[in-house]
C-alpha cells in the first residue's frame, strides 16, 4: 500500500535524519529538505536506499517562502504528501537577554516559528478535506525548553518552541475536522551537533549525569515518538505533545 510522502524538515543531520530514516523502515516515501549541507543529506538518502527504502532530498531554508514553495512541489513531484515534520530548528550561543541584538532574535523566530508556521500552511493546502485533500499529519519538534525557559542560556529559543506549542494547539483546532491531525514532539537533552552550533559541544555529556534517567537521549529515541503520532494508530491523537526528555521538564 502507498503511505504517500513524508516532508522531513532540517532532515540531513540529527534527530531530523533519524525521522526520515525511520519513516522509510516504516514505508513512506521521504523528502530531505537541508539547509546547506548537501552531503549529509544525500548520506541519508543513500542509507535510506540502501535500506530499500525510497527517498530524495531538497535544499531550502524553511524561513525563506520561495525556498518552501520550492520544496512543497518537489514534494508533490514524488506523491501524495501524507506528513510534515517541522523539524528544522536552531540555537544561538549561550547569551543573557539584555545581551540578545534584533538579529539574533530575527534568525531565531524566522527559521524556529516562521518556518514552522509557513510549511506547516503549505501542508494544509495539500491535505485538507476543505481543499480536496485526503487530510494528513503534521508533527512540530518543539523543545523541554519551552517549559523550562532556558534561563542564561537561551530565553529566546525557549519562547520561539512556546510559540511552536500555542501554534500547535490552535492548528490543531482549526483542523481537526479538515482530517489533519497535528502534534507535537518535546525533546529533553539529545545528543545531536545542536550543542556545538550553540558553541558547547560537550553540553550533552555534560548534562548527563544530573538528568533524571541519567543520560542524554538519542535521536533515534525522538524518532520513535514522531513516527507514532505520524500513524493510524494515534488517528484519536491531536493537539497534544509528547514529551520525549528522560524525565526532564516534567514535573510542574
Ligand atoms: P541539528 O543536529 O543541529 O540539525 C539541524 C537540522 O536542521 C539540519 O538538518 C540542518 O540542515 C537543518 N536546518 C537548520 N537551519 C535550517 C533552515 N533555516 N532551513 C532548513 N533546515 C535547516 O539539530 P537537532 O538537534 O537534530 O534538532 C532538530 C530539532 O529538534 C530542532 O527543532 C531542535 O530545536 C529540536 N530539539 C533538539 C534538542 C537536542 O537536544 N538536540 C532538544 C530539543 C529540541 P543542514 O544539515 O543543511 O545544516
Amino acid at each position: 500500500m502507498d503511505k504517500g510522502i513524508v516532508l522531513v524538515t532540517g532532515g540531513s543531520r540529527g534527530i531530523g535524519a533519524a525521522i526520515a530514516r525511520l519513516a522509510a523502515a516504516r514505508g513512506y516515501g521521504v523528502l530531505i529538505n537541508y539547509n546547506s549541507n548537501a552531503t549529509a543529506a544525500a548520506a541519508v538518502c543513500a542509507s535510506i536506499a540502501a535500506q530499500g527504502g525510497r527517498a530524495d532530498m531538497v535544499a531550502g531554508d524553511v524561513s525563506v517562502e520561495a525556498d518552501v514553495d520550492a520544496m512543497f512541489a518537489a514534494a508533490d513531484r514524488m506523491g501524495t504528501l501524507a506528513g510534515l515534520v517541522n523539524n528544522a530548528g536552531v540555537v544561538d550561543v549561550a547569551a543573557r537577554v539584555e545581551d540578545f541584538d534584533l538579529k539574533r532574535l530575527q534568525r531565531m523566530f524566522a527559521i524556529n516559528v516562521f518556518g514552522t508556521v509557513l510549511c506547516a500552511g503549505r501542508a494544509v493546502r495539500r491535505m485538507s478535506r476543505r481543499h480536496g485533500g485526503q487530510g494528513g499529519a503534521i508533527v512540530n519538534i518543539t523543545s523541554a525548553a519551552a517549559k523550562l525557559g532556558a534561563p542564561g542560556n537561551y530565553v529566546d529559543y525557549a519562547a520561539a518552541k512556546g510559540a511552536i506549542d500555542s501554534f500547535t494547539v490552535g492548528l490543531a483546532l482549526e483542523v481537526a475536522g479538515e482530517g489533519i491531525r497535528v502534534n507535537g514532539v518535546r525533546p529533553g537533552i539529545i545528543d545531536t551537533d545542536i550543542h556545538a552550533s550553540g558553541g558547547d559541544p560537550q553540553r550533552a555529556a555534560r548534562m548527563a549525569a544530573d538528568l533524571p534517567m541519567p543520560r542524554a537521549g538519542t535521536a533515534e529515541e525522538v524518532a520513535e515518538a514522531v513516527l507514532w503520532l505520524l500513524s493510524d494508530a494515534a488517528s484519536y491523537s491531536t493537539g497534544t505533545v509528547i514529551d520525549v526528555t528522560g524525565g526532564r521538564g516534567i514535573a510542574p
